[in-house]
């Protein structure tokens, strides 16, 4: 880790590092859940939504990078076992076991409202504190602030077909 580069982080590094760990594990729960979902998903519209869940999925997997890099830039250990995913998660995983578009959405809705309030609590700790998480997160948050907008869109969306 760079010295001077930690120098300047004003928080405690540890607390910092379990945070960034818990989003790293919702990250990466957030992205198979996205990524299986697009392969189950049934109903109208299917392949418009399938490839709405991969668009999300693959901006999952962008930020559990984006974690990874800060979390090794502070000296950190990565959650590389997934069992250590589930011990750690915030937000959890909602296996899609129900494959009807409505439930999906609503369940990766839930998930990325979870989300926002992981974010906006992890820019509150570092903000003015440690500037670089702080715009690190400020960038994850914008985009799931756009999931879930999306996600709500498309449930509407399918609600005005009357289904
Ligand atoms: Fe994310
Ligand atoms: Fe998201
Ligand atoms: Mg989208």
């Amino acid at each position: 880790m760079g010295t001077k580069g930690n120098e300047i982080v004003g928080v405690d590094v540890k607390k910092l590092l379990r945070l960034l760990n818990k989003a790293y594990a919702d990250e990466w729960l957030a992205y198979y859940q996205y990524w299986v979902g697009a392969k189950l998903v049934k109903g109208p519209m299917r392949g418009a939504v399938a490839r709405e869940l991969e668009e999300h999925a693959s901006d999952e997997l962008k930020h559990a990078g984006m974690l990874t890099a800060r979390i090794m830039q502070l000296g950190g250990k990565l959650l590389i076992a997934p069992q250590d995913w589930y011990k750690n998660t915030n937000c959890g995983y909602d296996a899609p076991s129900d494959p009807k578009i409505s439930i999906l959405l609503k369940q990766n809705i839930k998930g990325e409202r979870c989300a926002i309030s992981v974010y906006k609590k992890l820019a509150e700790f570092v903000k003015d504190k440690d500037i670089i998480t702080y715009n690190m997160v400020l960038g994850i948050l914008e985009d799931e602030v756009e999931h879930e907008d999306d996600l709500e869109n498309i449930l509407e969306d399918i609600k005005g077909m009357g289904r």
